[in-house]
């Protein structure tokens, strides 16, 4: 395409560019911890999407023992242009059957996150953006967690048969599932937040973290609990999966723990007293740091109840969160609880939900667990939060900055996600 064409592309009306054209692709990046992550993305014109490349190098934090923000950033530095490239390379093939499909804009993670990291992200987005000539969008990464539900249905959705022509596909159209509103549940290595999402831009976050996130909580007791093997040939820092492979081995996490023994400890729920609405997971880690230095000669038995039990315990305080969240009159009429962030990829989690819910009249809650590779950080989310935000008439400013923290609830300081300087509205849907 030359330059002319650029131009051109560049300066339509952006009313104009989402109808003119069937499809939406969008290469997009996320960098806020310590994964890399780059995706292509496209969304038919019947509201289906396809992801043609899904990249993810997270950066090897092992002798830090937990997320050492430098080799973070240095690891985004490594590899977010070389996995921009490999997604280039990756573009479909257009309507034509010759071209390869030109990328409509590039989606990035602005915040909330470290700000290093972001940083790389956002320079690599911006300067792809002025090469391409086309726009940016700077999206939040809580926002695209609790979109991840929705991204997961487009690409379970049919992509539409072209030769069935323009208006039997309008009336194909599918729309993303679930609707709004929803609850989500998100609980990952920074956040442990319930969230009503209302609209696309509208997330009101019912309980947010007091002290530790959930998944950051359960790392620090895998490192204590999980015997030195486990930790010593771990992949990467993420220890939470195998202290959930360690304590269920040999049993399904449907079994009743309490028979396992007596031991000479307890794990006790976080006390709810001065925490209103709020979740508490410092507790927990410190309790299962004290029993395992009474006993570091502990057995590999005790060691798996005691990481059954660590689950427990930080399970059933978020089911407590939802359960205060359903008594809200804004609530109580809400079917579907997304659970979403890295800790939901859990089967015990699943497990322990359920069963609440089912416990307390909630029988008719549907719960929605994303496939595991999305409930953890990746840029196929982002992708999709840039897809609904472009499609909602949002693009934004290429002096944009990255933001440390951003909130999703428009309530908050910040006036959460649209409150923030930056944004450039395109048109009104
Ligand atoms: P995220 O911050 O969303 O990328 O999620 C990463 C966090 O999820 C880390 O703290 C992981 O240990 C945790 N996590 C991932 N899988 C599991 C699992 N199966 N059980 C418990 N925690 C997990
Ligand atoms: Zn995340």
């Amino acid at each position: 395409m030359g330059p002319a064409c650029l131009l051109i592309r560049r300066f339509q009306s952006p009313i104009r560019r989402i109808h003119q054209r069937r499809n939406l692709l969008t290469l997009a990046i996320e960098s806020s911890c310590d994964d890399s992550c780059v995706a292509l993305l496209e969304k038919h014109k019947n509201g289906s999407a396809t992801l043609h490349f899904n990249g993810k190098i997270t950066s090897d934090n092992r002798s830090y023992g937990g997320i050492y923000p430098i080799v973070a950033s240095e690891s985004h530095q490594k590899n977010i242009a070389a996995l921009a490239n490999d997604a280039l390379l990756r573009r479909p093939v257009a309507g034509d059957g010759k071209d390869k499909m030109i990328i409509d804009f590039i989606t990035v993670t602005r915040g909330p996150g470290m700000r290093a990291g972001l940083m790389t992200g956002m320079d690599t987005a911006k300067g792809l953006a002025v090469a391409l000539q086309i726009p940016i969008i700077g999206v939040n990464h809580m926002q695209a967690h609790a979109l991840t539900p929705r991204l997961d249905s487009a690409l379970n959705a049919h992509e539409p048969e072209v030769s069935k022509g323009d208006i039997s596909m309008e009336k194909a159209s599918i729309s993303p599932e679930p609707s709004f509103p929803f609850l989500t549940l998100l609980v990952s290595g920074g956040h442990t937040m319930l969230v009503h999402s209302k609209a696309l831009c509208d997330h009101e976050i019912l309980s947010d973290t007091s002290d530790m996130a959930i998944g950051d909580v359960i790392d620090k007791c895998a490192r204590n609990i999980l015997p030195a093997s486990i930790i010593d040939a771990a992949p990467n820092v993420m220890y939470g999966p195998l202290l959930e492979e360690f304590a269920f081995s040999g049993c399904s996490p449907q079994q009743d723990h309490s028979r396992l023994y007596p031991y000479p400890w307890k794990m006790n729920a976080p006390s709810s007293s001065n925490l209103k609405n709020q979740f508490s997971y410092s507790g927990i880690g410190s309790t299962v740091k004290r029993i395992m230095e009474m006993n570091p000669k502990m057995d590999i038995y005790e060691r798996q109840v005691l990481g059954m039990e660590t689950m427990r315990v930080a399970f059933e305080h978020l089911a407590s969160r939802v359960f205060l969240a359903f008594k809200r009159d804004e609530v109580k009429n809400i079917k579907t609880l997304v659970v979403s962030g890295g800790v939901a990829s859990n089967k015990y989690l699943k497990t322990v939900l359920r069963d609440a819910l089912d416990c307390k009249n909630h029988k008719d809650v549907q719960l929605i667990f994303p496939p595991s590779h999305f409930c953890t950080d990746n840029a196929a989310m982002i992708a999709w939060a840039g897809m609904e935000m472009y499609e909602a008439g949002w693009e934004s400013k290429m002096t944009m900055m990255a933001l440390k923290k951003w909130s999703v609830d428009p309530n908050a300081d910040d006036g959460g996600i649209l409150g923030v300087q930056g944004w450039l509205q395109t048109h009104v849907v």
